[in-house]
């Protein structure tokens, strides 16, 4: 089988990585191929669904034009700095340049071990496998810059974990694994050359408008500092807590990526977090913004060398980056938060109107998606306050609420059908609820049913249309469904 790769991080120098193939697997068996994705990258999915294809995909049987490659990169986990992390349990193949022109990396997660997997077994267990298919390509359908998933595949072996369990591996395609963490691998090294040559090929690769400036370092941070401003304002538009924005975890493409201990917000909570491992909060939904500054920040420092001649002007050039991140985030979040609203203006108001709505919501436990799903009822027609209203413990706090909103909404031009049409392409009908995630896994991890996972894929491949059949996906969880604690499962 070929890919047809054409692949640059290979050429890179050899410290950049470790040339590694995957370890074999007894019995190699597709979950699903996610046709779609394959064809945009040019790659056949009756090919990749076949007994044939379930051996590249599990890393038993390598295409002929694959380099196997193991990225190394250091990161901050939970603000403490690891100088060695890397591709523990994930081996590039190679990169794509797909239909649309786009180069994208195809990665096997849960290949085996490599040079950096330190205690680990190099592998993955199927219920993560599984989530990072569900919540990946749902971000990716709900608009939201993301990592995407080619294919699960199981692999016949069981993973020791706190208990022993399907193994499988899911094939990662991103438009780069390049991380903050690589950068400050090198920086740990004081590896300047190394620094140099990164910013210039991640600038070229992911920003190549912003080439030619004449200091590629400088230009990139500036880069990664607006794409994370608008990653997160994302995240926050559709409920989204990533649970685990270690710099490691932090692409310089500013799509997401690493989706462990991840989870959707059902009833609105600034301060929710979801994550195991998380004691403190830091990763909580509402602090997403300050924790991408300060990984940014990790990353100006890593170039810190290389953005100026002396280290007082680099410390200005890149304070300056840095300190343009509230308000580029403040915009993105504001041009999230008024498409959720069905405002086009720019009135400052907006946001105050925003910021009480949600206020209410956090006092009234309202769940997050379905309110904004009703609002887009309520602006089509006032009689659908009546549905908005009753997710409010106190009903009376969402029609006052309303009224300023109405009051807004008359000021601005769009008949009310155009705009419930806007609203509803920017408030999903349908996200990933986390008891669904786990429903769907544990029906495939206990039962070797993949017909919830199925469901549920499909469902989320339309997450803003009201498609018959799904409703039950759309439910939030009884008091006995919920979910209150997601785990790394590494
Ligand atoms: P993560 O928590 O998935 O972001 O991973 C953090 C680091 O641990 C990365 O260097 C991973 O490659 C590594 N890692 C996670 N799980 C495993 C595993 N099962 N075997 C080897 N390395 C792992
Ligand atoms: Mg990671």
């Amino acid at each position: 089988m070929r890919f047809g790769f054409d692949n640059t991080y290979a050429r890179l120098p050899a410290r950049f990585y470790a040339r590694v193939l995957p370890t074999k697997v007894p019995d190699p068996r597709v979950v699903r191929v996610n046709r779609g994705l394959a064809e945009l990258l040019g790659l056949d999915p009756d090919a990749l669904a076949s007994p044939e294809g379930a051996q590249v995909l599990s890393g038993n049987a390598l295409p002929d034009d694959a380099e196997a490659l193991a990225l190394a990169y250091a990161g901050h986990q939970f603000g403490g700095f690891s100088p060695q992390l890397g591709d523990g349990r994930a081996i590039l193949l190679g990169e794509i340049v797909g239909r649309d022109g786009r180069r994208r990396d195809v990665q096997l997660k849960g290949a085996g071990r490599t040079p950096f997997s330190r205690g680990g077994d190099g592998r993955a267990a199927l219920g993560p496998v599984l989530r990072e298919y569900v919540v990946s390509e749902a971000m990716a359908a709900l608009g939201v810059p993301t990592t995407r998933a080619l294919a699960a595949v199981t692999t016949g072996a069981f993973v020791a974990r706190d208990e022993m369990l399907p193994g499988a591996v899911l094939t990662r395609v991103a438009a780069s694994h390049i991380r903050v963490g690589t950068f400050e691998f090198f920086a740990a090294r004081d590896d300047r050359d190394a620094l140099a040559t990164l910013a210039t090929y991640a600038l070229a690769r992911h920003y190549p408008d912003a080439a030619g400036s004449g200091n590629d370092a400088l230009a990139l941070v500036g880069c990664v500092v607006a794409a994370q401003a608008e990653l997160v304002a994302r995240w926050l538009g559709v409920g989204f807590v990533h649970g685990v924005m270690n710099t490691d975890n932090t692409a310089v493409s500013g799509e997401t990526i690493d989706y462990g201990p991840c989870a959707f917000l059902d009833e609105y909570d600034p301060k929710k977090k979801f994550s195991s491992i998380d004691r403190g909060g830091r990763y909580a939904f509402a602090n997403q913004p300050v924790i991408a500054r300060w990984n940014l920040a990790r990353l100006a420092e890593s170039l810190l060398p290389l953005l100026a001649d002396d280290e007082e002007a680099a410390v200005v050039a890149a304070t300056e980056r840095l300190d343009r991140f509230p308000a580029l985030f403040g915009e993105a979040y504001g041009r999230v938060l008024r498409a959720k609203l069905g405002l086009t203006g720019d009135d400052p108001a907006d946001l105050t109107l925003a910021a009480d709505l949600l206020e209410r919501m956090a006092a009234n436990g309202v769940d997050y998606t379905l309110l904004f799903r009703a609002l887009c009822d309520a602006a089509a027609d006032a009689t659908g306050d009546a549905a908005a209203a009753a997710l409010f413990a106190d009903p009376g706090a969402f029609h006052e609420w309303a009224a300023a909103w109405r009051r807004r909404l008359a000021s601005e031009g769009a008949t009310a059908e155009a705009r419930a049409g806007a609203m509803r392409r920017a408030n999903p009908a349908l996200i990933p609820r986390n008891h669904r995630i786990e429903e769907a896994i544990e029906a495939a991890v206990r039962r070797d049913d993949y017909g919830p996972f199925e469901t549920l894929v499909r469902a989320l491949e339309r997450p803003y249309d009201d498609v018959p059949g799904f409703e039950h996906l759309r439910e939030p969880p009884t008091a006995g469904e919920r979910v209150r604690e997601t785990f790394c499962g590494t």
